[in-house]
């Protein structure tokens, strides 16, 4: 049986040392790091996630600004708070709650973001200091995938890589990130012929697909790491039956709730194969608030530096 990579330990691991960094800054006189997250509209999942941001500050002594804009906000507005952010000096961070309402442009809104400040790691600056291979902000949850790899002593030299999923928030960053440090680096997507044939020469496989269920145990090759990024919601008894046969739980969690979440990997399956694997929930999500966190203290730092 794998081990099971408890990505909730190592995001209190990494919230931890956030939290003594800003405690030696206070007791040093130094003011503490701000994020300020900018929330348009009422969708539920983001208000979710703002909150659960807002509780992570709390725990390590962060500042938390929230902006909350209704649904049918203008470009202008948001475009003026986002100039606002970028010239408060108690803003180190700022973070656009991802998908904004139809009508808004989410790249331009990243865009105007100061790489300075940009905690996501998604602005074309910070992507092109990634690509160079040199410091800057980069996207949270490669980032935290990375420091959980290194915290398990996993030695990344050489290693053949698949990244399933090729978008500029998980996909892409994590590939640079990997090849950073000499790994072998496939990127599969949805037109990769055979996926089951690359996903098995991988000596690690992360799957970032958004797929209920995709990586079957057979996709996966004996001893491999597995880290599961994807967060699906399931509510079809069927897909469930089907991608949940080797997690009985699970399944009759889906039973008696109507609804589970699960990543992209079949975990159950995954588990009889491969050497470690994330858990969903509890493996990758919540590395990404850890991550977020530590990007707004290397920006405050970066902001005195
Ligand atoms: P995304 O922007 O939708 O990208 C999905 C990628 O998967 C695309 O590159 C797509 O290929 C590929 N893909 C889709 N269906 C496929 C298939 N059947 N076979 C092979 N490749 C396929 O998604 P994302 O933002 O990267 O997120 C991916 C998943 O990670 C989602 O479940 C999301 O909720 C989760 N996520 C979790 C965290 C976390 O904190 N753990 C953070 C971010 C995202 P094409 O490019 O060819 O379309």
């Amino acid at each position: 049986m794998a081990t099971i990579l408890d990505g909730k330990a190592h995001a209190d691991r990494m919230l931890e040392e956030v939290r003594l960094r800003v405690e030696a800054r206070a007791a040093a006189g130094q003011r503490l790091p701000g994020l300020a997250v900018v929330l348009v509209g009422e969708d539920p999942a983001s208000q979710v996630y703002v909150r659960n941001k807002a509780t992570a500050c709390a725990r390590v002594g962060v500042h938390s600004f929230e902006h909350r804009l209704p649904a049918d906000t203008p470009q202008a507005v948001l475009d003026a708070l986002i100039d606002r952010l970028n010239a408060d000096p108690t803003v180190d961070g700022i973070l656009v709650q991802l998908p904004l309402p139809g009508g808004l442009d989410s790249k331009r809104a990243l865009h105007r973001i100061s790489p300075a400040k940009d905690v996501d790691g998604f602005h074309p600056m910070n992507q092109g200091l990634l690509l160079e291979g040199l410091p800057g902000l980069r996207p949270c949850t490669p980032t935290a995938c990375m420091s959980l790899l290194a915290h398990h002593g996993l030695a990344l030299k050489g290693l053949r890589a698949v990244v399933l999923g090729r978008s500029e928030i998980v996909g892409k960053p994590m590939a640079l990130m990997l090849l950073e440090q000499h790994a072998t680096v496939t990127i599969a997507h949805s037109r990769t012929q055979d996926l089951p044939a690359v996903c098995r020469e991988a000596d690690l496989l992360v799957a970032a697909v958004g797929r209920p269920g995709l990586v079957e145990g057979s996709w996966i090759r004996p001893g491999a790491v597995v880290l599961d990024v994807g967060i699906n919601r399931v509510q079809d008894l069927d897909l469930g039956a089907r991608i949940f046969a080797a997690e009985p739980t699970k399944l009759a969690n889906l039973q008696a709730k109507g609804a589970v979440l699960c990543g992209d990997v079949r975990f159950g399956e995954a588990m009889r194969v491969a050497s470690a694997v994330t858990p969903v929930p509890g493996g990758v999500g919540p590395l990404t608030i850890a991550g977020l966190l530590t990007n707004t203290l290397w920006a405050a730092e970066q902001a005195e530096a």
